[in-house]
């Protein structure tokens, strides 16, 4: 059984195909440096550059994994959450598709893409507790089917992804900021600096937005001496506490839900302080299916919209 399936949310537009649980091609259009003058993503822009990339991405979705369009059984997209011009354009090239071959459209959702980009490699085993981290969202989701998603805590108000990049932006490190923070941050001293950890708790739900204005505060009163700033000793301060606030939420959770699975996606799950606190959780509660998202599958791909159409068949069936 293959599926074809399309990611298009954001600045990426992308085409994977999956031929029984395996991933045969998974390609990325990117357009992170069309973006980077503007400092984040531009939504017009975003969809703009998506329809300059629709032929070559399908083409060579199909022709690296050897497949004929005509082959194709199902069509997967992503049907929410996003930008809106981006989504169009992947719902129309996915009913174009499909109506073309003649076979059935599957519209998916972009959050619950991620968290089955992390069993791509790895299955999962239910109860599954996820930790979503990406440009959008921070939630916890607690998971017992591909049909079955419970938010057990969500982003109240900046998502962890965004705060990255607006705090790098600050620091003058460009868009976007979380692969350059986290880089940084190694280089850094994590105690120069304490920035405030949120209070709530009892809560599942996840605040940024203190830490963000605590950090811009620093580097603003900083500027101001004119002195300047020790990029790697904030970056390693923020990283400390904006990761800080992750684990305490998921050893918490874990606690309560007793998972079979640990896992974490999203974007931020590239984030090498992220991607230990996940394990070493694990470890510490003996969870033995725990694991992080290849890098590959941690930002926006389809391959993830496709393990997740897949394994939604899966159980139909
Ligand atoms: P959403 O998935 O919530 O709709 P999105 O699709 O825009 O949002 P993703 O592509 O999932 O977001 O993730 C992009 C985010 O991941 C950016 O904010 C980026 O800075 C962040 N990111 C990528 N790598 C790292 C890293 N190593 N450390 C921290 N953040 C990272
Ligand atoms: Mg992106
Ligand atoms: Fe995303």
């Amino acid at each position: 059984m293959k599926i074809l399936a399309i990611e298009s949310s954001c600045d990426e537009f992308s085409i994977s195909i999956i031929d029984d649980g395996k991933i045969l091609s998974n390609i990325i259009s990117s357009q992170i440096e069309q973006h980077v003058n503007f400092g984040g993503v531009v939504p017009e822009l975003a969809a703009r550059l998506h329809l300059e990339n629709i032929s070559w991405v399908i083409k060579a979705a199909l022709e690296s994994s050897n497949t004929k369009i005509e082959e194709i059984d199902y069509v997967a997209y992503t049907e929410k959450p996003g930008l809106i011009g981006s989504l169009i354009i992947g719902k129309l090239v996915a009913e174009t598709i499909a109506s073309y071959i003649d076979k059935p459209l599957m519209p998916l959702h972009h959050i619950e893409g991620h968290i089955y980009g992390a069993s791509i490699e790895n299955e999962f085993i239910y109860p599954v507790l996820a930790m979503v981290v990406s440009g959008g969202h921070t939630q916890i989701e607690i998971i017992n089917s591909p049909n079955d998603f419970k938010i057990i805590g969500a982003t109240l108000d900046d998502a962890i992804g965004e705060c990255y990049d607006k705090v790098a932006r600050v620091m003058g490190l460009g868009y976007p900021g979380g692969p350059k923070i986290d880089k940084l941050a190694k280089e850094g001293n994590k105690d120069a600096f304490v920035f405030p950890i949120p209070k709530n708790d009892e809560s599942y739900d996840f605040s940024y937005s203190g830490l963000k204005t605590a950090v811009i505060n620093i580097i603003h009163n900083l500027t101001q001496k004119g002195e300047t700033i020790p990029v790697a000793d904030v970056a390693a301060s923020f990283q400390y506490t904006a990761t800080k606030i992750i684990e305490k939420k998921l050893e918490k959770a874990i606690n309560e839900f007793k998972p079979k699975t640990l896992t974490v996606a999203g974007g931020v799950s590239a984030n090498s302080e992220i991607r230990n606190i996940v394990l070493s959780l694990g470890e510490k509660y003996n969870i033995s299916n725990t694991f992080v998202p290849k890098m590959e599958y941690c930002t926006d791909n389809a391959a993830m919209i496709a393990k997740l159409a897949y394994e939604k068949l899966k159980i139909s069936n």
